[in-house]
This record gives structure tokens, sequence and C-alpha cells, in this order.
């Protein structure tokens, strides 16, 4: 049945509060002039969120059929060789605006991933290295979750591979074959009639698709048909028997198709992938679903992110071009933090170009955080002489960081201008607490405004998926404490170690010149060695405060 919302629900939402509020936040136009005209207004409850959609060149309201159950797909990998790093952007990026969602706006998000195991590419391989493709993809499909871990992705609610789920497949097929919207070709492959689907083209703003009605050397009828079902043609490759007869297997877009579906059903809020993917991947995944279940759209919101490509390189990552950097060899220079928080600054559906210049403006940036989190943690433990702090001004600053990130995060997920937020409340509060105290007048500590501010940052970068900047490293690292047979506490024992280094360093400030240089290096050799174990250590004019580095840090500890 077309589903389609009443106009009295569409006006009522047009004229809503919420609606008003992104209209004149987040969009330079007017969106319900633009997206009525060809992208189809969900029914259901306005979130307050706009989102850029690539059919009216705009953003458009995030509106949710069921809040309790907003439903996710992303196309997954095809697992013939190992993960790089731009396909590693994807899956980041993706699982960022998943984490927004669910941690940060509170929806009940389930999300849901395919596996191409079987695929040209697989076959191809595992010829070319004589090993069984089944074997193969496994072995890859068993890297690319470790590498998923290492990245600190978080894994879908529910993986399905498409060899053990051929007969979904089979069955979404034979619908469209009996609906006459696919056909069966002379060598039992099956094609998709695009002739039968007029909006075909439309997520793509293409109207003029081949539509050349003579039949082809392949037994197409269009030259732009595409593939349901490919006849299996040599001995040795993977297939399945079919009602139609012959045997074969099934083509790549189908599979996105009836998975999402044995998910989700017949429509779908958000379907995520590449932005390589969006013609003609998802064009015929959406031609597909809307051909089977005689709807005019089965996907609300797609969302592609941007291509990575190398410095200097024109042309996307891709293993096909051979120009690649593999997950574990930027794991060598740089954390899974660094990686993510280059993909937080460039934004989901921007391209980014990976250099090593990027990945140093990362861990900069993570830096600061790390810095500003020490900062605070040795002036709530008075290491730092108390300052007179404007209660007033702080409290308004706290407000209006929390309503601009806010705000940028409901205008597309702009996760770069989210951070910039956070770290302009960073250095206003760095400056109040490292400037000279007045001795003369009395402190103003404002502890709790400060803790309040500290709070929201840490949170905000635990929801964005920033692993090493929260207390949870320190949890874990006490847990491991706590579990390993010496039981030594290694909060202690660094406190310990950095009170004999704070003794060093009076020493040195009342010593001869030779005398203090030899006792400072050796407290800046003791830092270093702190710091090769994953410890960082910031001096204070009262003492020194501590943070781990990194999550590497914790796992080396073990
Ligand atoms: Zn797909």
């Amino acid at each position: 049945m077309l589903r389609l919302c009443r106009i009295e629900d569409c006006r009522r939402a047009l004229n809503s509060q919420q609606f008003r509020r992104s209209i004149n936040s987040n969009s330079p136009s007017n969106p319900a002039q633009t997206f009525a005209t060809s992208w189809q207004r969900p029914c259901g409850e306005y979130t307050g969120i706009s989102i850029y959609n690539h059919r009216v060149r705009g953003k458009v309201p995030l509106i949710l059929r069921n809040p309790h159950m907003v439903t996710w797909y992303t196309c997954g990998p095809t697992v013939y060789d190992k993960t790089h790093v731009g396909h590693a952007s994807t899956y980041v990026k993706v699982d960022i605006i998943q984490r927004i969602m669910r941690d940060y706006f509170k929806y009940n998000l389930i999300t849901a991933m395919n596996v191409t195991d079987v695929d040209d590419k697989i076959i191809r391989r595992s010829k070319e290295t004589k090993r069984n493709w089944q074997e193969l993809a496994r072995d890859y499909d068993a890297e690319f979750k470790e590498d998923m871990l290492r990245l600190n992705v978080k894994p879908p609610n529910m993986r399905a591979h498409v060899s053990t789920n051929i007969s979904v497949i089979l069955r979404f097929i034979e619908k469209l074959v009996k609906n006459q919207q696919a056909y069966v070709a002379e060598d039992k492959s099956v094609y998709f009639d695009i002739a039968k689907c007029p909006n075909y083209g439309k997520l793509e703003n293409i109207s003029n698709v081949e539509r050349d009605l003579q039949e082809n050397e392949q037994g197409k009828r269009n030259a732009a048909d595409f593939a349901l079902w490919k006849a299996k043609k040599t001995e040795d490759e993977p297939s399945w028997k079919t009602k139609w007869g012959g045997d074969g297997r099934p083509g790549w877009h189908i599979e996105c198709s009836a998975i999402a579906s044995m998910f989700f059903g017949e429509e779908l809020d958000f379907h995520a992938g590449g932005l390589d993917l969006r013609f003609p991947h998802h064009e015929n995944e959406e031609a597909q679903c809307c051909a089977r279940y005689k709807t005019n759209q089965w996907v609300n919101y797609w969302l592609h992110t941007g291509q990575l490509h190398l410095v200097g390189n024109q042309q996307k990552m891709s293993k096909s071009l051979g120009n690649i950097i593999t997950v574990d060899e930027m794991l060598k220079s740089y954390t899974a933090d660094e990686f993510r928080m280059a993909c937080l600054l460039s934004n989901y559906n921007n391209a980014m170009i990976y250099s090593d210049q990027l990945m140093l403006t990362a861990r900069q940036t993570l830096n600061k955080f790390r810095n500003f989190h020490a900062d605070l943690n040795a002036y709530m433990q008075f290491k730092k002489a108390p300052k007179l702090l404007d209660k007033g001004a702080l409290q308004a600053q706290l407000n209006h960081m929390v309503m601009e990130f806010d705000n940028s995060l409901r205008d597309d997920f702009d996760t770069s201008r989210a951070v910039g937020v956070l770290m302009d409340q960073m250095s206003s509060i760095s400056r109040c607490i490292n400037e000279q105290a007045d001795a003369e007048q009395e402190p103003g500590y404002c502890l709790d405004l400060l803790l309040a501010a500290g709070n929201f940052i840490g949170t905000s970068m635990i929801n964005f998926g920033i692993s090493s900047l929260t207390d949870k490293s320190i949890e874990k690292s006490q847990q491991q404490n706590a579990n390993s047979s010496a039981k030594v506490d290694i909060n202690l024992l660094v406190a310990d170690l950095l009170a004999v280094r704070s003794q060093l360093r009076e020493q040195a400030v009342k010593s001869s010149d030779t005398k203090r240089n030899e006792l400072l290096e050796l407290c800046d050799k003791l830092r270093n060695l702190l710091q090769q174990h994953g410890i960082y250590v910031r001096d204070h004019k009262q003492g020194s405060s501590w943070v781990y580095s990194d999550q590497k840090s914790v796992i080396r500890r073990m």
C-alpha cells in the first residue's frame, strides 16, 4: 500500500514551532520550498534535526515515524582484502552519527549491516591465491571486525552474510519476476527492468537514464537494466539453485535490498554508505524495494560519507587503484582516537584528504582536550593558585556552549563546528584558571561551574567515541590493576613518583646553576619515561598532575 502523509498532518508539522526553529537556525533557504518537489516527507515526529538531502540539494527536517525505534542500515564490506583507511573513514563517520543519535539525542537506534561474502572480486582473489572462496571471505571478515574494534566502531545490532541468506534474496527476486518488474534472460540471469520504474534515477537526479529497448548481447532489454541474479559461467564458482532453472549467484545490489528488508521490512529511516555507492548501488537498491513494496520511497534518509583521498591524489583510495593505506599501517603511526578526530573535523559528508598534516592536526586537537582536563584536574586538586572567577560569566559561557553544541549537531551533524564550540569553552576556562591571581582578593573557586563545563566536554567526547580522554580508561586500568596478581595500584604509584619528582624540582630551584640543570634533566627524564608508558604529566606551580595519554598505553600495561 502506498504510504502517504495526510495533508493535515504535514501542514501541522510544517507549522510546528520546532520546524520553524529548524528553518530559522539551520538553513539559509526555506527547505519546505525545495524538498516537497521530489523528496517525500515521512509522517511522524519532527526531531529538530536537519539533514542534507542530495535529491533536493539542501537540508530537510528529520522526521521519525517512531522515535522509540529508529532503523538504520549500512552497506557492509566486500571481504576480499585488508580494510584500508578509505573504507574505515566511512565506518568511523557512520559510527559517529549513530553514537550522536543514540547517546546524545537518546534515540533507540537499531542498526544492521550486510557482509558481501560472494562476489566477483572474492571469486577472482580466490582463484589468484588458490584458496577456497569461503575460507578467504571468512578470514577477511574476521580482520574487518577486528579492525573496526580497534577503531572503536560499535558493531551493528544485526549483521548478515549474503551466502547464508540466499533464500531471502531468491524470494525477493521471484517476487519481482512475478510482478513483471524483472525478467529472466536466456542464460538464466535475471535483470531488473528499469522501463517499469518511472522514477529510476531519482536519488541521483538523473532524468536521462538510457532506456534503449534494443536487446543487446547480454540478453538485457535495456542497456541500463542491472543484474539481480548472475547465471553460473564456470564450474568452480559458487552457485545456488533457482526456481527458474539454472544455477547462479546474486548480484550486488539485490543483496542489500533483500537483507535490509529482512531486518526492517518495507520502510527504512536511515541508509548509509560511502558517496561512491550513491549511484548506481543505492539507486538500484531503492528501485528494487520501491518495486517490491509498491511504494514511492523506501529509504527516508540517505546518508553518504565523503570519500577519502591521499594528499596529492585526486582519485579516491581504492583497492583496485592500488593507492591504499591499510588500517593496520595507519595504526602503526597514529591512534584510533586521532583518526576519529580527523573524521570529526572533516564532517561526515565532506571529502577527507588523508595526510600526515591532517593526522598531526587531529593529534594536536586531542592534546588540547588532554591538556585541558589535566589543567582542570590540577585546579580541582588545588595544585594551581586559586583565582577570582566571575560566576555570572562562567554560567553564561556554560549555557552558550551547551546551546551552540546542540545547534551544531542538529545542523546536519556538524561535528567540526561542535568540536570548535568545545574548544572555545576550553580556551576560555584555561585562560581563567591559568592567569595570575590577585592576592588581595578573596578567590571565587567556582568549582561546580568548572566541573559542569569539564563534564559536558568530557561526555561529549565520549559520545563521539573518543576513548582516551575519558575516565573509562582510568577505570579500565584500575580494573586491570585489581585483577592483576601483583595488585599494584598505578594511581598511587604514579602519585608517589610525582611527589618525589616535585621534591627534586623544588630542590632544583634552590640549587646552583649546574646542580639545577642536572636535577631538572632528571625530572624531564622521568616525565619522558612515564610518557612512554602512556602517562602524560603536566607541571603546575603547586605540583604536577597526570592523565593517560591514549588507550594503547592501557593495553601496554596489561
Ligand atoms: Zn548496499
